[in-house]
Formats: structure tokens, sequence, C-alpha cells
């Protein structure tokens, strides 16, 4: 039997899953702009003497409490997982010390605990004790209570905020999970982050994928086509099909088509037929961000062995911290090679000669007011025989991550008659 066709554009998380999920229904393509599929589309070789070692840009990590459609999609497609080590090491911009967790193995127990004796000073110590505190009382908050209020909002009138803590480590660390600003953070609906920080963030550590997005891509990439190098520039519903133009001038028609990208590149190619859904679209407010890969470890604290894995440099004065992950202390694949170090929003020059890539993000930040238009694009897809689409991660309800993307796509399975397969 001939089956319908469907195009999905974008191959992100929620570009890629939609695309293997609705496979056995539809004779789906998969149009992505660049020249991979966009969630390995930033990849760098950091070996050294000829021994070939690529990563991930960004580097993606992953908590069995808050992953759980993104667990069920790797283990139907054989992704092997493994843990990772992302514990913080947190200082102020001058390099004075904050706080420093690392997390421990014991048996078949994980926790994280205060690092080294070494590093164990007074504030470290007075942090650590905020932070046990802080994860301990935040589970007791009753959702309902605090549904109305942003996440700035509900820290105002929370009676256990510790204020050194929130700025000096909730904050930072927050803002390099979602990659934006503080302020955005406060504005985002408190229980949407107080969802992922009491899923077990905290002391169930973290995971990744084995072998990186390019093995995650082989594997979700079969039984459908992939066109890269395929930017969509326009898409028009006829009412019993969907048209859709490339910037390049080359049009095609489907049955169907999913729109996978992220709102701010989905707004503009349904402007012209759709103008009041476009602008629910532009209205979704997104972070712009750079992160660097590179091997100039005065970027790092010294001494090197006493440090997590991931550092954070917070200026007061500065609405983000630079992150840095030191690459060999976090994957094991990376262990024996020269040192090389991830930066997220650096604030101090990085030796260009030391620079192996830079790239510029964007991600969609999540606000009540954002809500209220991602509530009408989900009920723009609710219209008799309608054959656009959408799916992302800030359609996934939640913070804007992997497993949201996942979410999102799977919703738009099941409307198009796809079951969830696990
Ligand atoms: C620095 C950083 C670190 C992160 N770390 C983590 C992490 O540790 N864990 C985690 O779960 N998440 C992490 N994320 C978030 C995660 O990467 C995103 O949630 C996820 O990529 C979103 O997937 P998506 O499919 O919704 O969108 P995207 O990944 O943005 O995919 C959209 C795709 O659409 C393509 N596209 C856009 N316009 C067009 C067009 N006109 N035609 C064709 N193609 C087009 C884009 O090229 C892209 O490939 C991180 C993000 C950043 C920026």
């Amino acid at each position: 039997m001939v089956k319908p066709t469907l195009a999905v554009i974008g191959s992100g998380i929620a570009g890629l899953s939609a695309a293997w999920l609705l496979k056995d229904k539809y004779q789906v393509t998969l149009f992505e702009r660049h020249a991979k599929p966009g969630m390995g589309a930033y990849a760098v070789d950091v070996g050294n003497q000829g021994k070939r070692v690529e990563i991930d840009i960004p580097l993606r990590i992953i908590t069995a409490g808050y992953y759980h459609e993104l667990f069920k999609l790797y283990q139907t497609l054989g992704v092997e997982i493994e843990r990772t080590d992302h514990a913080g090491a947190f200082f102020t911009h001058t390099g004075g010390d904050v706080f420093h967790y690392k997390n421990y193995n014991v048996g078949k127990y994980r926790f994280s605990f205060l690092n080294s004796p070494k590093r164990l000073s007074r504030t470290n110590f007075q942090q650590g004790m905020a932070a046990i505190k802080f994860f301990r009382d935040i589970k007791k908050v009753d959702i309902e209570d605090i549904k109305l209020l942003t996440f700035g909002e509900f820290l105002e009138s929370w009676p256990s905020t510790n204020r050194s803590f929130v700025d000096g480590v909730l904050m930072p660390m927050l803002a390099t999970i979602c990659t934006c600003n503080y302020d955005n953070i406060k504005q985002y609906p408190a229980h949407i982050i107080i969802g992922y920080l009491t899923c077990g963030v905290a002391n169930e550590g973290v995971w990744k994928a084995t072998h990186g997005v390019a093995d995650i891509v082989a594997k979700i990439t079969q039984g459908y086509e992939v066109k890269s190098h395929s930017q969509i520039a326009n898409i028009t519903s006829s009412g019993t099909a969907v048209d859709i133009v490339l910037v390049s001038g080359e049009k095609f028609i489907f049955d169907q088509v999913v729109v996978a990208t992220q709102p701010q590149h989905a707004g503009p190619m349904i402007a012209k037929d759709q103008p009041a859904l476009a602008h629910h679209f532009q209205q979704i407010d997104f972070a712009t961000s750079n992160m660097v890969v590179h091997r100039d470890s005065s970027i790092y604290p010294r001494p090197w062995h006493q440090i997590s894995p991931v550092c954070y440099s917070v200026n007061p004065n500065h609405q983000r911290p630079m992150a840095t992950v030191c690459l060999n202390k976090s994957m094991p694949t990376v262990k024996d090679c020269l040192p090389v170090f991830q930066t997220w929003h650096p604030t101090q020059t990085i030796n260009p000669d030391t620079v192996l890539a830079s790239v510029t993000f964007e991600r969609p930040i999540i606000s009540f007011e954002s809500l209220n238009h991602i509530q009408e694009i989900k009920k723009s897809m609710q219209k008799d025989n309608n054959r656009i689409w959408f799916c992302g991660s800030y359609l996934g309800d939640g913070i804007p991550l992997l497993e949201a993307g996942v979410r999102s796509s799977l919703a738009v399975a099941n409307d198009l008659g796809v079951k969830t397969p696990w």
C-alpha cells in the first residue's frame, strides 16, 4: 500500500525522533539546513598523535529521574549510555572559592558531597549545608500553591531561600542548564524549574550517550530519507496538501508536514500563509550564547586534580556565569588526550591559537507569556484536517531539554495515528 507522504523540517532531537516514530506509517523525508543532521551538526576532533576522538558540541547530559521518554527512546534504538561526571566547582570571577562538590560512588550508592578535605573552607562548608537544606526543603513545596508564581517570585517568598547559595551556586547552575540569563531563569514558571530540581538531579548522578550524538543519529535516521543542506523558506497548506519551498527555490508537495525547528525559525516559514499563527512563534523569546572548545588551560583553576570537572566563574555584575567543562575529567574517551575544555559564555580571553571550535547557539526561554503563545500553537494543531504540525523542545512541557523534544514529537506522532512504541 502506498503510504501518505510526510516532511519533517529540522533534525534536532524533536525532528529526528518525529521522523523515526512516523516512518512506518508515512513515507518520511527529513529536511535539515545544515550539512549534517542537527543533533550532530557540531562535533570536533580533540584527539592527539593521530588518534581521532570526536566530542559533541555541546555535551548533552541526562538524568534518569527527569528524562523518562528519552531513556526509553535510547533503549528502543539500542543507544548505549554511560555515567559521566559533571560535579561542579564554583568560584568568584576573581578566583575566590565558593563551593566545590564531588560525585561519590560507594557500592551501589551514588551521592554528591563536599570535595576533597583540602578544599574545605568555611564558605564551602556553609554552601554545602545550604545545598543540602535547599534540595531537602524544595521537595516539600506543593506545586499547586506556587502554580502562578515565576521562579523569581517563588525564591522571594520561600522561607528556605538562602541568598548566598541562590546567587553563588543555584542561579549559575540553572543559567548553564537553560543556557540563558539569570533574569530569564527568574521569569520561568516556578513549577517548571522546581519539577526539574526535584527529580533527583542533585543526588542520582548524570549520564550521557556512550558513543555520542554520531551514534544516536546513525540509529535514528534509519528507514527514511534525509535531505541535508535544505533550508525551508516557506510552507503553505492548500487544504488537501502542503507545499514547501526551499531557500534554493526547489519545491515539494507533501500530505503532512512536521515543523521541528525552534520557534523563531518556524514563524517565518508560515508567516505568508498564517500570519496570526506566525505571530505566536515570534513572541517566544530565545537566548543566544557562545560555546568554545579549546586547549587554553589558563581558564581552569589550579591545582587541577582537586577541582571538579565543571568549573563556574561567577561575576555578580554579569547575567551569566562562565562555565568550563574539563573534558579530560568528565569523559573517559578524552581522559588521555591533551588538556581540552568546553567553555560556555567565555568572559576571559581564550588564546585564539588554542581554539578548536567556536559555536553560537540559540535556545527558547519559557515564561508565563511564552506559555500562552505555546498554548495557541498547540490549539492550531487541533483544527479539523490540520496538515501542519509543530514539535520541538519548547513544546514539551518543561525546560527545553532533550526530554521535552522527545515528549513533543511523541505528542505529534500520537495525533498522527502512531502509538508510542514503549
Ligand atoms: C549549550 C547547550 C547545552 C545544552 N546541554 C544540554 C544537556 O546537557 N542536556 C539536554 O537535555 N539538553 C541540552 N541542551 C538543550 C538541547 O540541545 C535542546 O533542548 C535540543 O537541541 C532541542 O532540540 P529541538 O529538536 O527542539 O531543536 P534543535 O536542536 O534546535 O533543532 C532544530 C533543527 O532545525 C534546523 N532548522 C532550523 N531552521 C530550519 C529551516 N528553515 N530549514 C531546515 N532546517 C532548519 C536547525 O538547523 C536544527 O538542526 C543544550 C543546549 C545548548 C545550546
